[in-house]
């Protein structure tokens, strides 16, 4: 197929998802979540001895409306959360991840909430005070919500330049922009020094191109990135699934990565809970993950994911069209640009297991390398300033001890890690992190601020 008569192909099939809404508009029934055909019942509460009493069966738990929160929509909508004893959970959404982080400062007794979804090291900085303006409010990460499911997109005008994976060969056309466009090419994330900031910032830097001299990169809202893509303001997007679909589905531009081409399995997002929450409800808390951790199990079943999209498509959840949402749950993705699609289950986001370990585990070498890599480009000085004060840091904030507890609980054994490492990770330039010697990956690196 051309390049032009793929896009055609792809702006009708953009059409067609947006004329389904209309059509659910106009007849008033959209599908009820997890009231289709075909769903599974949900699960049925167990009897909980003493020991597994919870000792509150209330909590808030935030979340942002994109695929990393479906375990905890998925846990709370199928019954796994009751199953265990939490009866009372809340499931909110969160308008951006600047409002999760103040409604967690202020709690769910002043309507706020008690924890639920982050990009990383939010749990880390916000128990050290450093984006809460020095308010420190401890926190515990508990697990991991997903891996994949994030990427680099490109806005139409720069088709053909060669920005696709390993922009090696295009750095001197991005470096190059003030002189040919009067402008620096310009980049966008939705908030900074986490996840997507990082993920963007090592596919430049890979390449060979400095994401904080050679670029103007920046925390912009999603529609507002969109738009400038659209209109010839904005050059790059790091973003997370539904967006890629759209990207291509809507003639905005082309995918560059996925986040599983740039590090396959990397860690994604997390649930994280105040500290004083979980200090208080033990109990509750590991109700919550074996609640949690059934639910990862039955979103990566590829026989639920057609009712995994249905419940989290729904307008009580994300509130967009079900057709959005199938290919990057069949883990498919239209690249643009000349480049194959991806068809493969294993590139798009998973929850439970991938195939060098657990996901939902919350391994502390994941930790310490967004650290590390926050070192790296000088976030935080004040904070992190040396190998030893990040672990100690890791130690305060992550419970694994927790996730193996409940694990075993709930007789998940088969799949708890024998330790708190993942060993060696690699890069899609070759680059590797070895959690055992991070000044050696720190070393390796060219482009850096330290
Ligand atoms: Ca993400």
């Amino acid at each position: 197929m051309s390049n032009l008569s793929r896009r055609r192909f792809l702006t009708t099939a953009g059409t067609s998802a947006l004329a389904a809404v209309f059509l659910k508009g106009c007849l008033g029934n959209p599908p009820e979540p997890g009231g289709q055909t075909g769903s599974t019942p949900a699960a049925a509460p167990i009897a909980l001895g003493p020991e597994m009493t919870p000792e509150t069966t209330k909590i808030k738990l935030g979340y942002i409306p994109i695929v990393e929160s479906a375990p905890l929509v998925v846990a709370f909508q199928k019954g796994f959360f009751a199953k265990y004893g939490m009866t009372e959970v809340e499931v909110s959404k969160q308008a951006n991840w600047a409002s999760a982080r103040d409604n967690v400062v202020i709690g769910s007794g002043g309507g706020g909430i008690d924890g639920g979804q982050w990009q990383m090291p939010m749990p880390h900085l916000i128990t050290e005070g450093i984006i809460t303006s020095g308010n420190k409010v401890p926190m515990y990460v508990l697990a991991q919500l997903n891996t994949q499911g994030n990427g680099v997109a490109i806005a139409r005008i720069h088709a053909g330049k060669g920005l696709h994976l390993d922009i090696t060969n295009a750095a001197d056309y991005i470096k190059g922009f003030p002189s040919s466009n009067g402008r620096k090419f310009k980049a966008a994330h939705t908030f900074p020094n986490v996840n997507q900031d990082f993920w963007i910032r090592y596919w430049f830097a890979a390449g060979g191109v400095d994401p904080d001299n050679d670029i103007d990169l920046l925390a912009v809202p999603p529609a507002e990135t969109v738009q400038g893509m659209r209109n010839g303001t904005m050059d790059a997007f790091s973003t997370g699934d539904p967006w890629p679909y759209r990207i291509l589905s809507e003639d905005i531009g082309h995918m560059a990565a996925l986040t599983a081409q740039i590090w396959r399995f990397h860690p994604e997002e997390y649930l994280a809970i105040r500290a004083d929450w979980v200090d208080k409800n033990p109990k509750a808390t590991k109700a919550l993950l074996k609640g949690l951790m059934e639910a990862q199990q039955w979103c990566d079943d590829p026989n639920n994911r057609p009712e995994l999209i249905s419940i989290v498509a729904g307008r009580n959840f994300f509130n967009i069209p079900a057709e959005i949402l199938e290919p990057p749950f069949a883990g498919s993705y239209e690249m643009g640009d000349g480049q194959a699609a991806i068809n493969d289950f294993k590139k798009g986001p998973l929850y439970w297991k991938d195939d060098i370990g657990s996901v939902s585990y919350p391994y502390k070498s994941h930790d310490l390398w967004f650290l590390v890599e926050s070192m790296r480009w000088g976030f935080h000085p004040g904070y992190l300033k040396d190998i030893d004060s990040v672990k100690q840091i890791i130690d305060k904030v992550n419970r694994e001890d927790l996730w193996r507890e409940a694990a075993t609980e709930a007789g998940f054994t088969a799949d708890i890690p024998e330790g708190t490492s993942r060993g060696i990770e690699t890069f899609f330039d070759g680059k590797t992190f070895d959690p055992n010697n991070p000044e050696a990956y720190l070393n390796s690196l060219t482009i850096k601020r330290i």
